[in-house]
């Protein structure tokens, strides 16, 4: 690796499902040589420092912030523990008080000599983009979510066309290549929003921001989500390269913070003794859950279709969630026994190594929130999945993943949904039989699988279109 002396800023919102992401991009452009300042707020700063391996020379800077100031309980600097949207809305407003903070950090980095590459920030700070133009440094937004995914998002903010007919089913203004989007796919506060809400004027504000940017980087794939990166490019009139995908390793997924509920190990002996693709892979993330009775309908189907699984069981809605794992309370009678005597079934409790479960060759299909690192963790191995969404871009991913990849079905939608046994068993068999559907379904996964591959290729001869990318981003920071 060939030692650069330019420096990049990388600062992401207060949430660990964007630090992680960020610092993920950090560990990558870090290896190309590039020296990495990481910029955070006291407590975050302190959580991360236990996800950096020990051989990095990654910078993490703290800039000041002071909940109570902003009238948050004191010490609240991340959402992780935010558990309504009130909350996290003040937070997201209060991040705006981090301004003249930023400006001075990137003042005092100049003035002691650094050589500014350029800023990478969140999709939230799109306001830095001016501050460090005030300086004279290429700004980007960096984001790991899809382009399909934050296409349908933007647009939905932007244009709020629900608010604009009476039909279930619309499509967006500026967006016709999305398809329609049903009120079933939309959050609950964005079907409240009229434009002048707190949360309307916050986000209206905040993306019409993004124009200021210099380019616009997202964790996915040309090949796979050409239709969102093609919107962003004709909408915003900016650079939009895929540089993805940009996936946690697996030494550092372990620092995480997060104790994995089961050993890799034996995780990995157990999916051994199983056939060929024949196991169901269920986790709705680091976040979601289901409530009580979608938990039971899905234990159900699970014994009514008879196959193998690894479920990720987390406490359902309405229980504390750091609450132990009360099988005969969450579960039905005997479910948690049966699928261990009949060694049917493994349950996980808190965290799974993912990554690891879904390289097996014995997983055949991943019941997933579509969150976009597991689908990307899940395409970059084959699997297909069922989709059952939870919240904001999620939909349009499992959207995306149906209509134009063609790797999917959807089981559900939300929390509120009430999901039947029976639908639940006949989705898991049109992704998990060996014929027909299901197996165009597996072809079309490893089709992808290899396209994800070819992305991220670097070598002599051959250079995918997520690397080429990553060059030109960094070659346009450079003039
Ligand atoms: N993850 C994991 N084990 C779990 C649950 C989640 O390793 O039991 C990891 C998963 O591999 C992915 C991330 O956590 O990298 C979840 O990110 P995603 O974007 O899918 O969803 P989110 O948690 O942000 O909703």
């Amino acid at each position: 690796m060939e030692e650069k002396n330019q420096n990049i800023v990388m600062f992401p919102f207060m949430a660990q499902g964007h630090t992680i992401p960020f610092l993920t991009l950090a560990l990558k452009i870090e290896k190309m040589g590039y020296k990495i300042t990481f910029v955070n707020t006291p407590l975050n700063i302190k959580n991360l420092k236990k996800s950096l391996p020990p051989s990095s020379t990654i910078r993490l800077v703290e800039i000041p912030f002071d909940s109570s100031k902003h009238g948050l309980p004191p010490g609240l600097e991340n959402t992780d523990t935010v558990t309504t949207y009130d909350l996290m809305l003040d937070l997201f407003e209060a991040s705006l008080s981090l301004k003249p903070y930023f400006r001075n950090l990137l003042s005092d980095l100049i003035s002691g000599g650094a050589s500014l590459l350029c800023v990478i920030t969140d999709m939230f700070f799109a306001w830095t983009a001016d501050v460090t133009h005030e300086f004279g440094v290429f700004h980007a937004i960096f984001s790991g979510c899809s382009g399909f995914g934050l296409g349908c998002y933007y647009s939905l903010w932007m244009n709020l066309p629900h608010r604009k007919t009476e039909s279930l089913e619309f499509s967006l203004p500026d967006f016709h290549e999305a398809g329609k989007i049903h009120v079933t796919q939309l959050m609950d506060i964005m079907l409240k929003a009229d434009g002048t809400d707190r949360w309307s004027r916050f986000l209206i504000y905040n993306l019409s921001l993004w124009v200021r940017s210099d380019a616009i980087l997202l964790n996915t794939v040309e090949e796979i989500d050409g239709i969102g990166l093609s919107y962003f490019r004709i909408k915003l009139g900016l650079p939009v390269w895929p540089i993805g995908p940009v996936l946690r390793s697996v030494d550092n997924r372990s620092r995480g913070g997060k104790v994995p509920g089961i050993s890799p190990e034996l995780c990995i002996k157990w999916l051994d003794s199983k056939p060929l693709n024949s196991v169901l892979y269920i986790s709705f993330g680091s976040q979601s859950t289901i409530s009580a009775s979608q938990m039971m309908q899905l234990a159900k189907a699970l014994e009514m279709s008879g196959n193998n699984f690894i479920w990720v069981v987390r406490p359902p809605l309405g229980f504390d969630i750091n609450a132990e794992f009360e099988a005969e309370e969450w579960l039905p009678e005997g479910f948690a026994k049966r699928a261990e005597e009949q060694n049917r079934g493994l349950i996980v409790t808190k965290w799974a190594p993912q990554v690891e479960i879904l390289s097996h060759k014995s997983v055949a299909a991943f019941l997933s929130h579509c969150g976009w690192n597991s689908v990307l963790e899940s395409l970059s191995c084959g699997v297909p999945l069922i989709g059952w969404p939870f919240y904001a871009e999620q939909f349009y991913n499992a959207k995306l993943l149906v209509e134009e990849v063609g790797v999917c079905v959807e089981v559900a939608r939300g929390t509120h949904f009430e999901v039947r046994r029976e639908d639940i068993v006949h989705k898991i068999e049109m992704v998990m039989r060996v014929d027909g559907k299901a197996k165009q379904m597996r072809e079309k996964a490893c089709e992808v699988e290899t396209m994800i591959g070819d992305a991220i290729r670097d070598e002599e001869d051959y250079k995918g279109s997520s690397v080429k990318s990553m060059e030109e981003f960094l070659n346009a920071a450079l003039l």
